[in-house]
This record gives structure tokens, sequence and C-alpha cells, in this order.
């Protein structure tokens, strides 16, 4: 066989592979069945009810979607620069992730079925010349990595501090999540050494999500950013958050 008649052979071998190609995206499935879609989730793509083919992509994340930045690791130290009480000066303070547990039930947290219990742990240490002077403020969070809407918008307050909402996880959703946070402020106390008085701040996320779900973002913002009556989408801005992203 010579050359011209190996690159004919070859070219029509790729002519039927393209027409098979076609014929099996068109029909799909080799039974020959015609694909149930089922619609795409934040964690799985569409996917065929009858033989489990998939189609496209996970639906996008918000957090990806609008570049909101989820950084911090646990027992690390960030740097958190937000405002005094008084006066509109600048002040810094140190937040940690300090203990992150998670189980199904204990004296204090009632077991629920499909849904385990999350409890995180911040500190905030503050303590400056500017905040000594004219006293320390910030600001708290709760938000969901997929559906920052969907969040905030079923996000129902509570009198017994158990606020309740709703996530969506391969693609049901959890009506039954709580949220309850406390945020529990030390005083003032003088350290001899640098002649300023520090506080410590500790704040306890007790979460009820689902049994593997890893969309609820905890944080800190600087007290400067205005959130009234706005969306998380909306408010955030890179600077002056620090969240951590509770990963199940
Ligand atoms: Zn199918």
């Amino acid at each position: 066989m010579n050359n011209d008649n190996r690159i004919l052979m070859m070219k029509r071998y790729i002519t039927l592979f393209v027409i098979l190609a076609i014929l099996f995206s068109i029909t799909g499935c080799t039974d020959g069945h015609t694909h149930k879609w089922k619609e795409a989730n934040y964690q799985s793509p569409s996917i065929c009810e009858e033989c489990g083919a998939t189609r496209g992509l996970p639906l996008t994340a918000d957090f990806e979607r609008y570049g909101i930045n989820a950084e911090m690791k646990p027992e690390t130290d960030y740097t958190l620069t937000t405002l005094c009480a008084e006066e509109n000066v600048e002040t810094t303070a140190t937040v940690r992730i300090s203990s992150v547990s998670s189980f199904g039930n204990d004296d204090t947290h009632e077991a629920r079925n499909g849904y385990q219990w999350v409890v995180v742990k911040m500190t905030i240490n503050a303590g400056d010349s500017n905040s000594n002077a004219y006293g320390f403020t910030y600001n708290y969070l709760t938000a969901d990595y997929y559906d920052t809407k969907k969040f905030e918008t079923s996000y129902q307050y509570s009198d017994k501090k158990n606020n309740v909402f709703t996530v969506n996880y391969n693609g049901i959703d959890y009506t039954d999540c709580i949220c309850s946070v406390q945020a529990v402020s030390g005083e003032w106390i003088l350290d001899h050494t640098d002649d300023i008085y520090h506080k410590t701040i500790t704040i306890t996320w007790n979460l009820l999500i689902p049994v593997g779900y890893d969309g609820i973002v905890i944080g800190v913002h600087s007290s400067a950013v205005n959130s009234d009556g706005k969306l998380f989408k909306d408010y955030y801005r890179p600077e002056g958050f620090l969240l951590f992203r509770v990963e199940a």
C-alpha cells in the first residue's frame, strides 16, 4: 500500500468514526432509550434517571461566580481591619478559627435524621492604641457558599436563638437547618509588656446542616462595611472580610 492509499483509508476510517459518533450522540445510549434528564444541582451535573449518563456541569457556586474569598484555615492567625466605636479611625485585630467539631448529637444539641451538628469557635484578639482610645467594633456573619440568596431569604430569626434556614444539597432542600451564634466578649486587660489593653471575643456558631454538606461559611467583617438591607453578594468586597468555609 502506498502512502496515498494509506491516507485515503485513514480518511475513510475518520469519516466512519465521525458518523458513528454523531449517531451515538443523537440516540445517546446504545439501548436506544430517550434520556430522562434530571436538573443539575450544585453537587452534580444534569443526569439521566434511566442510564446515569451526565451532561454539562454542576451549577456554579455563588462564591465562585462573584469571586468571594473564603480563605481562612483553622488554627491560623488573620488580621481584620475594622473601625473603632467612636471617631472614624481604624483598628486591627487578630482573628483565628480556634476549633471545629462535628457530631450527631450531645446533651445540648438534639439529633435530627439526615443532619449533623457542626460547632465552630472563632477568637478575635483586639488591642492597639486606637481601640484603647476609641473602642472596638466588628460584625459577624453566616452565609452559604453555593446559593447565597436562598440562605438569606430562607433565614428566619427565632426568639429561642435557633434561627432556621434552608440549603439545597444534592438537589434536595433541607429546610430544618439551624444557626445559633453566641458572641462573648472578655474584659480589657492591661498587658504590661506593651502597655496596651487587650481583649478576646469568642464567637461560637452552632450549626445543624445536612450530613456531608460543605457549603456553610462563617466569618467577620469590618464595621466600615454597610450591610443594611443588602444581600451578601452585594455588600461583600474583597477587603475587610475574613471568611471560613465549614467543610463537614
Ligand atoms: Zn439515559
